[in-house]
């Protein structure tokens, strides 16, 4: 069959999709035209895995995820000392680079090889295995590296790590590796060098699930009530000298964050101040605009860093396709969805992966606002606080006491593809919206076929350029991995 004919078929294929689409979204109440990928191209449908997918028989592995969900690209953890990542128990695990790291990538960190490689499968090399298994099916290798949320047991990692303001060394999310420190680069620059030149890899996505120390002092994040408001970060000596350089006063930036320690304690101790907790919090941001200007300075060093990276694998090899995981904070935080400003993103991203996992959004919404409810929020109720965060964020959601186990629907990922192909429109960049399948947390309803299926759908009817299943293979119910199927082969898109 000539590629026009193909072009032609999927084009009606497509087409008729667009109008089940908009059919679907009139019931919903949706006012935005549905949209679907652009004809003739099938979208990218990726799937990531961990370490112990790949290490058995990959071939059976990526015959189930063709088979169940029309899957054509892999996103492997390839570097990882995070269990639940590499799809191991927690007991006894190390992790790292479960390919093999080259040298002569890594001259500019303290890491040896044995700091790197990750032990649990010998000398198996599984990003090599893995490539010419998913080309004999047709299927696309992006390597995929997401910050870990823990200090490696590995004594060379410390000197990486972001210092707080009280002068302490980190070892833990919401902190991490430090961006301006010179060893972390040139360990995550080696790291994706070693990626692009040593494999046959399509592509590489990264990501930092994190944010500056004036939001994480106030554990604005999901999960966020248990950070240490003495912790915020970073003043080590290179993020000192880079903020002295820029006008920043460190000295004055530190008071602001003795100030905020003190109010986000009185906060979690249900202290409330004189005036109210939202007025103290605007008083302390006054009082300090350096807090800002440290948060601030935070983001842009993140931003120096995905720059680095997308100019250091494009130097190697342009057609190779570069992204980002972006951190389901988003979803929650106000303040956190405006440090990640995806038109600016553009000009540095082949792709933006928007983390959209519906199924455990509610739980998380909850747990952003049962947070900041005892600072910047304290004044409001819970259900106030939510409907304040549905109506900046342009959510329909469910209400409090239903939203943990009910999720977010597939019009929040529609809602939200949207507003991110808007932000990339007129430009290469594209879309893959991340869908939970089955992901674990704490209070959240089950994951069901029919939901993982309307989100697949949002995201298309947002606009989508594909989809990226995740958050990993050895934690999904084959059952659910085929709702991903389901919402495809209605598309008329597998
Ligand atoms: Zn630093």
């Amino acid at each position: 069959m000539p590629s026009s004919e193909i072009n032609r078929r999927e084009f009606i294929r497509v087409s008729a999709a667009g109008a089940a689409g908009l059919g679907l979204l009139a019931q919903s109440g949706g006012a935005e035209q549905a949209s679907t990928p652009p004809a003739g191209r099938k979208p990218m449908v990726g799937i990531q895995l961990g370490a112990a997918s790949l290490a058995q028989d990959p071939g059976r592995v990526l015959d189930d995820v063709g088979r169940r969900a029309g899957v054509n690209t892999l996103f492997p953890f390839i570097y990882s000392h995070v269990s639940t990542w590499a799809g191991l128990p927690a007991a006894g695990f190390r992790g790292g680079n479960f390919a093999v790291p080259h040298l002569e990538y890594y001259k500019d960190t303290n890491l040896t090889f044995a700091d790197m490689r990750a032990p649990e499968f010998g000398d198996a090399d599984l990003l090599a295995r893995l490539i010419p298994a998913a080309r004999e099916r047709g299927m696309k290798t992006f390597a995929w590296i997401l910050e870990d949320n823990v200090r490696p047991p590995v004594a060379h990692w410390e000197a990486l790590y972001e210092v707080d303001f009280h002068g302490r060394r980190t070892n833990r999310h919401p902190s991490g590796p430090c961006y301006n420190n010179p060893l972390y680069r040139g360990f995550l620059l080696g790291l994706v060098e070693d990626y692009a030149r040593s494999y046959e890899i399509d592509g590489l996505m990264w990501a930092s699930e994190r944010q500056g120390g004036l939001l994480n002092a106030l554990g604005a994040y999901h999960n966020g009530a248990s950070a240490d408001p003495g912790q915020a970060t970073c003043f080590c000596e290179f993020c000192q000298q880079k903020a002295r350089s820029q006008g920043i006063d460190v000295e004055r930036a530190r008071a602001g964050f003795t100030a905020l320690e003190a109010f986000v304690r009185a906060g979690r101790a249900h202290r409330r101040p004189a005036d109210g907790y939202h007025v103290a919090f605007w008083r302390i941001l006054l009082n300090h605009p350096e807090l800002l200007a440290w948060e601030n300075l935070w983001v842009r060093s993140r931003e120096e860093v995905q720059i680095a990276i997308y100019h250091k694998v494009k130097s190697i090899k342009p057609g190779l396709q570069v992204g980002w995981h972006l951190w389901h904070n988003v979803s929650f935080s106000p303040f956190h969805r405006a440090e990640e400003d995806y038109a600016a993103m553009t000009a540095y991203s082949d792709f933006l992966k928007p983390v959209l996992y519906s199924n455990c959004a509610g739980r998380r919404m909850q747990q952003f606002i049962e947070s900041t409810r005892e600072n910047v929020f304290g004044d409001l109720t819970d259900q106030q606080a939510l409907d304040f965060g549905y109506r900046v964020l342009d959510y329909n959601e469910a209400p409090w006491d239903r939203v943990a186990t009910t999720g977010f629907s597939g019009d929040y990922v529609r809602r939200e593809t949207q507003r991110t192909r808007d932000a990339v429109a007129g430009t290469a960049t594209v879309v893959w919206p991340g869908i939970d399948i089955d992901v674990q947390w704490e209070g959240v309803g089950p994951c069901t076929p029919e939901g993982v299926k309307q989100s697949v759908l949002g995201a298309f009817h947002g606009g989508a350029d594909g989809v990226l299943l995740s958050r990993n293979y050895s934690e999904m119910k084959p059952e659910n991995l085929s709702g991903a199927g389901a919402a495809l082969k209605e598309l008329g898109l597998m």
